[in-house]
């Protein structure tokens, strides 16, 4: 999200964060949380080494479990194209499919919602015998933000 006011962001996405976690009987871990605010600085997309490098244990199982955990409760997507993590902004909805607008320049990465659009594309997919297994949608492109720097 650009010009997000993003102390809000943040504590709203921990806030949603243990309590998917309390839903689902599992424990907020100190790792799971440290991966979860390292990934919140900013909505731009991580790679799990530089999730790793600013972890209090650097060890990569450590990083790479807490990463899954978080993925599998949808409170992170893993953005394949940049092969990354991002927080997801609407975690509330554990079934959502969110679309990822992600910056190619900056590896901002937005998420919108347009459930007509997506329900007609897996729909569209689906009349082509192809069962979609996906949690979210990307779009490669260039935010708002670079746009203007470049104009
Ligand atoms: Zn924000
Ligand atoms: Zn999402
Ligand atoms: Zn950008």
């Amino acid at each position: 999200m650009t010009n997000c006011d993003h102390t809000l962001c943040k504590t709203s996405a921990l806030k949603e964060a243990e309590r998917v976690c309390e839903q689902l009987g599992a424990r907020f871990t100190d790792q799971r949380r440290n991966v979860f605010e390292i990934l919140w600085q900013s909505h731009k997309a991580m790679t799990a080494a530089d999730i790793m490098n600013e972890m209090t244990n650097k060890q990569p199982p450590i990083t790479y479990r807490a990463l899954e955990f978080l993925k599998k409760s949808g409170l992170i997507h893993h953005v394949t194209s940049l092969n990354a993590y991002v927080g997801c902004i609407h975690a509330k909805d554990p079934n959502h499919i969110g679309q990822l607008l992600i910056c190619t320049n900056c590896h901002n990465i937005d998420e919108i919602e347009p459930k007509k659009a997506v329900s007609e594309l897996i729909k569209a997919a689906k009349n082509q015998d192809f069962t979609p297994s996906l949690t979210h949608i990307e779009m490669l492109g260039i935010c708002k933000t670079c746009n203007n720097a470049t104009s």
